[in-house]
């Protein structure tokens, strides 16, 4: 059974806590941006405060065998002064027991990289590149056998089970999703991955109406999952970025050198098609701004949608359809964003995004609930210092986006199961 970790007595127990301390490092190894260690440092309070003592896992990179590289050693003093305790050790994660049994409470213990096995991931590695098909497949029921005893290892430091790492809730690893299995009775979400669920069962399953999506990004083949999920359950769906064009010239516009996936021209058809059964308004740019070439000082100028010449590529979108989104934007009560309405690297083009960022924190100050996931949309917002001027910035990139897909992420489903 599921427990809560506000109402779970964690006195004199030791929790395992599976958090995403997958944070970017520069040359020397210095942490360039410690949003992931702040997050999870209610959750591992939490348990502190609650008498308990902590086994902290997680991965860093992706390693294929022991690397210094990836070592958790690099963030330990981060993660000691974030928590007001000197974090302990462990250099093997599966040889943390004798560390583990002598934590007192109040006291913390951090594990090494879990993916220095490959059964955290539970994928054969090092398979020659001619290998047969018998082989790989030897190969992976051998990883899948020894995976259960290195999921159990982990699961013996413990009392209980938080899983509090969003980020890697839609991967089906021993520590993000096996490991509940051996506490039927005493796991539970951080409050991070429970503030994530929230947010996105917000948006998809208790909606304020007019609910309405703005989905960008580059490819339609990369949201295709989200876009059909999405149309089946928004009022307004709003398409911008790249995968714009691929609608545009499904109806027959001209798009010049724009990005676009002709193979995807059946399934826009089909969005479209449905969008139309169902009611759903979608909205697509109608002006571009264009560039000769795909650099940030490339010439500019505006063009219909629809009417782009030959030798011109759409790389934001223009005054006009921002207009036209900021309306649809400011007359919902709940707003979903995933993904740039233009090439938002290069600083001409991310004006767009940057006002979809502006039109979202004012539709938040309305009243609106406003959910923004991403890279370069949690950028926008950040960049603009609206990250709390709207209801809930996602950590997980591909976690968030599974589950506007509209499936059970593995790590949520074994805490709730
Ligand atoms: P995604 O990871 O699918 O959210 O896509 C993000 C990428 O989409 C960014 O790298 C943007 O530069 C790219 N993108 C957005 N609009 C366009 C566009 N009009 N042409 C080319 N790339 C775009």
């Amino acid at each position: 059974m599921q427990q809560h970790i506000d109402s779970y007595d964690f006195t004199g127990k030791k929790a395992i806590v599976r958090v995403d301390f997958n944070v970017p490092l520069d040359e020397n190894f210095n942490i360039t941006d410690d949003t992931r260690i702040c997050r999870a440092m209610p959750t591992l309070k939490k348990v502190l405060a609650g008498g308990g003592s902590l086994i902290i896992m997680s991965h860093l990179g992706r390693p294929k065998k022991v690397d210094a590289k990836f070592s958790l050693k690099h963030i330990l003093g981060r993660v000691s002064e974030c928590l007001g305790v000197q974090v302990q050790f462990a250099d093997d994660c599966m040889k943390a027991a004798a560390q583990a049994a002598a934590l007192k409470p109040g006291e913390a213990l951090l594990l090494e990289n879990l993916r220095y096995y490959a059964e955290e991931e539970g994928k054969p590695r090092g398979l020659a590149e001619d290998a047969s098909d018998d082989e790989k497949k030897a190969a992976k029921a051998a990883v899948k056998a020894s995976q259960k005893e290195f999921t159990k290892t982990l699961a013996s430091y413990a009392d209980c089970y938080i899983n509090d790492a969003f980020g890697t809730a839609h991967r089906a690893h021993a520590s993000t999703a096996l490991i509940a299995e051996y506490f039927p009775n005493d796991k539970m979400f951080g409050y991070l991955m429970e503030g994530e669920i929230n947010a996105i069962d917000n948006v998809l399953k208790n909606a304020q109406r007019p609910l309405t999506a703005i989905i960008g990004g580059s490819k339609v083949s990369s949201k295709l999952a989200v876009l059909k999920n999405l149309v089946g359950k928004v009022d307004n769906l709003i398409i911008g970025g790249g995968m714009g064009y691929t609608f545009i010239k499904a109806q027959g516009g001209k798009i010049g050198l724009s990005l676009h996936e002709d193979e995807l021209i059946p399934d826009a058809l089909e969005i479209m098609k449905e969008a139309k059964e169902r009611g759903v308004n979608l909205s697509l740019s109608v002006a571009t701004v264009c560039g000769q070439s795909f650099d940030n000082d490339t010439p500019r100028k505006i063009f219909p949608i629809n009417d782009i010449p030959e030798d011109w590529e759409g790389m934001d979108a223009a005054p006009e359809s921002l207009e036209n989104w900021k309306k649809i934007i400011l007359s919902s009560k709940t707003i979903l964003w995933n993904g740039p309405v233009g090439v938002f690297e290069l600083p001409n083009f991310a004006k767009g995004t940057l006002q979809i960022a502006e039109d979202l924190a004012e539709a938040t100050k309305n009243g609106a609930y406003t959910l923004v996931g991403g890279g370069d949309s949690v950028a926008a917002v950040t960049q603009m210092g609206y990250a709390d001027k709207v209801s809930y910035v996602s950590t997980g990139g591909g976690a968030m986006l599974e589950a506007i897909e509209g499936k059970e992420l593995p790590g949520v489903a074994a805490i709730r199961g």
